[in-house]
């Protein structure tokens, strides 16, 4: 029923190009795929979404697909997940970076979808970010945990606050439940997109006062 709803609004187009799919592809059509801005060094240790991090909060490692750019497909792309619950084009995206991982020979524990307040999660009918970790997961083949995190404050924007003022933010902005059932493991956050990294690093800091092994990042674009 699901999928039937999701066929009204995408009746087998594009999310990235408008063209209509072929049957043996799903959501984003093979010459959007290729096009992609991959990022090459994405699953070395030491990359430049790792470095973002260093001297803010120990990752363990920090990895992302394809560099975001504006005006090009995969914003299109994520615009249609975030704000038109095209569920099969976060699904793929999620298969893609769980691919890039298991080949760059990294293992996690756990899949941590960055969350949404409640009342966000309300409105919009999912989190996007859970829709990505879901597709991973068919590939990691590890469990998801969408409760272990949650949003205390409504608004993520931090623009405009000084630096006191950010970090006092970031440090009650999430808070974590059940921290006992993330004893010894290494977990994998995962979000659509990474810009400044600022909501990544409050998430990863609240996770690191819990029994965690590590923390580590993973998204589907970043702002390198
Ligand atoms: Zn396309």
């Amino acid at each position: 029923m699901l999928s039937d709803f999701f066929a009204l609004f995408y009746p087998n187009l594009c999310a990235a190009c408008d063209k209509t799919l072929l049957k043996s592809e799903v959501a984003i059509c093979m010459e959007c795929r290729y096009a992609f801005p991959y990022i090459k060094d994405a699953q070395l240790q030491d990359n430049a979404l790792a470095k973002k991090f260093w001297g803010r909060v120990p990752l363990e490692h920090a990895t992302s697909l394809i560099e975001f750019q504006k005006e090009h497909a995969i914003q299109k792309v994520l615009h249609s997940i975030k704000y038109h619950s095209n569920k099969p084009a976060a699904i793929e995206l999620g298969k893609m970076l769980a691919e890039s991982i298991i080949k760059g020979g990294h293992n996690f524990d756990l899949l941590v979808p960055v969350p949404l307040h409640p009342r966000r999660q309300k409105e919009r009918g999912y989190n996007q970010s859970e829709l990505i970790a879901e597709g991973m997961q068919e590939i990691m083949k590890i469990p998801l945990d969408n409760k272990l995190l949650s949003r205390n404050s409504y608004s993520s924007s931090q623009t405009g606050k000084g630096r006191m003022e950010r970090w006092d933010n970031m440090e009650t902005i999430f808070s974590m439940s059940h921290p006992a059932s993330c004893q010894g493991q290494a977990i994998l956050l995962v979000d659509d997109v990474l810009t400044t990294g600022s909501t990544i690093e409050a998430c990863a800091h609240t996770l690191l006062k819990g029994p965690a092994k590590s923390v580590s990042a993973a998204t589907v674009a970043a702002v390198l």
